[in-house]
């Protein structure tokens, strides 16, 4: 079925986004270093239209400043995977150098991306969102995966993606 992957440093949100997603908290979310998981698999119906969400992974064990192999697996999994990429960000830390490098990956693959700003948990608070515009992907969905906001304009661009053919089998 058609295949959407959240990839994005760690700690941006992928678990939470997930979770807020599928409605069941089956993948695990903690703040402490050093925790690992697996990919982990669910399956959405939005709209009529069917697809399974995959978040690529853990925590890295080596932090996120720069771009690890751990990183690098997870969007080369991604690109070689999925039908389309979901490339989380967080507006509260901007971008960082490991961000421009999984754009740049993920530019050449030339895979469908949508480049996703989360923990943006009060539009009027004006935060510096502008740099997320020179990534070069694409406009940008900017929500908040804890409170949810946004996340239904989300989901209505993802399945815009998907063909009629691909709906529901009867
Ligand atoms: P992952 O490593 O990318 O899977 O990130 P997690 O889902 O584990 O989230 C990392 C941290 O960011 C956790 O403390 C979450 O509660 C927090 N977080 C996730 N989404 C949001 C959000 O929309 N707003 C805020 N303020 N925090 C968030």
């Amino acid at each position: 079925s058609f295949t959407v992957a959240i990839v994005g440093r760690p700690n941006v949100g992928k678990s939470t986004l997930f979770n807020r997603i599928i409605g069941k908290r089956i993948s695990i979310v903690d703040d402490k270093p050093g925790v690992t998981r697996d990919r982990i698999y669910g399956q959405v119906e939005w709209r009529g239209k069917k697809f399974t969400l995959v978040d690529t992974g853990g925590i890295d064990p080596e932090g996120s400043d720069v771009m690890t192999s751990h990183i690098r697996r997870q969007v080369e999994f991604a690109i070689d995977s999925s039908d389309l990429i979901l490339f989380l960000l967080d507006s509260k830390e901007g971008l960082l150098p490991t961000d421009k490098e999984v754009a740049a990956l993920l530019r050449k693959s030339g895979k469908p991306i949508i480049p996703v700003i989360n923990k943006v948990d009060d539009y009027a608070a004006k935060p510096e969102l502008y740099e997320f515009y020179q990534l070069g992907l694409g406009e940008p969905v900017f929500i908040s995966a804890i409170h949810g906001s946004n996340v239904g304009d989300l989901l209505d661009q993802i399945v815009g993606f998907i063909d009629e053919d691909e709906g529901p089998d009867y």
